[in-house]
């Protein structure tokens, strides 16, 4: 099918919240969408995450400090972010890339960029909450970043500071004083925090489920345990994909194939540098005190997500590859992280041990566009830290891309050209 042909059916490989969300704005344009996934729906990075949609997290993770804590963890296993040192020229390449993005003009100039997909991404939420009524324990109750020490409360408040004069996020400043009202939750002797009212919590499975559902009764089809396994291209575009199930054919095709795109590369003949950064979370029954704000302790570098029937421990950024372990110490590593904040830090009730493969990109912004040599291939993948917050907003603009509408947001930075 030519790039000018009219389209009829789309195919998109992945089903995690990127997947699901570019099958939402497709299926709404009138088109045939057909989602197949490797494993089942939603069962990837998308599934145990903190579940933070957080207009907040414009800091692009490429910032000053960043490269010598990468440094300095390659002699710290136990280091909550983590570089397993390993021979993986891609991986030197990615982090050698990294590197070099780590000052302050490009963190403002990524951060930019990312304020404008969180922004729309939170508004495209909200229409499609009121017009669905999806149910995902959608909480307006912002996000709550609680310091331990003085220090950690000077240095936060730089961040702060720096959120609200370059990019106008606001916080409300709490003393340590002031902590066990607001939140209960919370052991006193506490240095204070900073409650950023305008991020949102979900529940990330429900979110995942629900979309999915809503989308088959709308006509979407999904097929499980259904992997791609490579393409035929005819006249500079794909003519069908080989899958586990057979060959499929269609007039488009959507990658939001997370953490694994890099695979693709090879495949779609397209530069596609992302990394797994590895996450875990433990969830558990909600504790007798369970706190009422979602919560970050960044001196610990984990994030509390109390849920209506449960309560996660998230955390961890580990470059190690596609590693599948959940090894016991680093589930400790999360109790213990939650420990000096919380009067009830964990329950007994243990439900889920869970990792994920965060899609990292070495300049911190997502991969979205058309594959530069595939004219009916298009890139939804890359998003970081920050999938769930970013996925409206990146169905949106996939929509928009492949029917050529205008986009409502610069999609230049996102587009894969600027990896050729
Ligand atoms: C501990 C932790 C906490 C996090 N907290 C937050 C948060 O609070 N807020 C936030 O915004 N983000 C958060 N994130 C990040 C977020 O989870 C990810 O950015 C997001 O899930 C990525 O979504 P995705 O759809 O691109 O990838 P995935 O969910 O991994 O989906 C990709 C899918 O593609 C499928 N696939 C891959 N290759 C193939 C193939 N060849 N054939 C068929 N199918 C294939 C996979 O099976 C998978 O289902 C967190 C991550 C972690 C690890």
């Amino acid at each position: 099918m030519s790039e000018g042909a009219a389209i009829d059916d789309v195919l998109v490989v992945g089903s995690g919240i990127i997947g699901i969300a570019c099958a939402h704005y497709l299926n709404q344009a009138g088109l045939k969408v057909t989602v197949i996934d490797r494993a089942t729906i939603g069962s990837g990075c998308s599934h145990g995450n903190c579940g933070y949609i957080c207009p907040s997290h414009v800091l692009p993770l490429t910032e000053p400090g960043a490269i010598s804590t990468a440094f300095k963890s390659l002699f710290q296993p136990r280091s909550p972010f983590r570089v397993q040192p390993r021979f993986s020229p891609a991986l030197w390449n990615w982090m050698w890339q990294f590197a070099r993005r780590c000052h302050h003009a490009q963190m403002l100039s990524a951060g930019r960029h990312l304020q404008a997909i969180l922004d729309s991404s939170l508004q495209e939420y909200r229409r499609l909450i009121a017009e669905t009524a999806l149910e995902c324990e959608w909480t307006e109750n912002g996000l709550l970043y609680v310091l331990q020490t003085s220090h950690g409360m000077a240095e936060f408040a730089k961040t702060d500071r720096l959120l609200t004069t370059e990019f106008g996020v606001q916080a409300r400043r709490f003393e340590g004083s002031e902590l066990t009202t607001l939140e209960p939750a919370l052991k006193p002797g506490l240095a204070g925090a900073f409650h950023y009212p305008g991020d949102i919590s979900i529940r990330p499975d429900l979110l995942n489920a629900n979309w999915a559902q809503w989308l088959q009764q709308s006509g979407v089809k999904f097929v499980e345990n259904c992997e791609l396994v490579s393409l035929r291209r005819t006249a500079g575009a794909i003519s069908s994909l080989l899958t586990s199930q057979g060959e499929l054919r269609a007039d488009r095709v959507v990658f939001a194939t997370g953490a694994l795109s890099a695979r693709l590369s090879e495949t779609l003949n397209c530069r596609i540098p992302i990394e797994p950064g590895k996450g875990y979370s433990v969830t558990m029954t909600r504790p007798r005190i369970c706190p009422r704000y979602p919560m970050l302790f960044p001196e610990h570098r984990v994030g509390v997500s109390p849920f209506k029937t449960g309560y996660r421990l998230g955390s961890m950024m580990e470059f190690a590859g596609f590693n599948t372990s959940i090894p016991d110490h680093r589930i400790q590593q999360l109790r213990d992280s939650a420990r000096p904040y919380l009067l009830e830090p964990f329950a007994d009730g243990e439900l889920e041990r869970w990792y994920g493969w965060r899609p990292m990109t070495w300049d911190s912004l997502p991969i979205i566009g058309r594959v530069p040599r595939l004219a009916n291939a298009y890139l939804a993948t890359g998003h970081n830290m920050l999938g769930v917050s970013l996925a409206t907003a990146t169905g949106r603009l996939i929509r928009e891309l492949l029917l050529k509408e205008t986009p409502h947001i610069d999609p230049v930075a996102f587009s894969p050209n600027r990896f050729l």
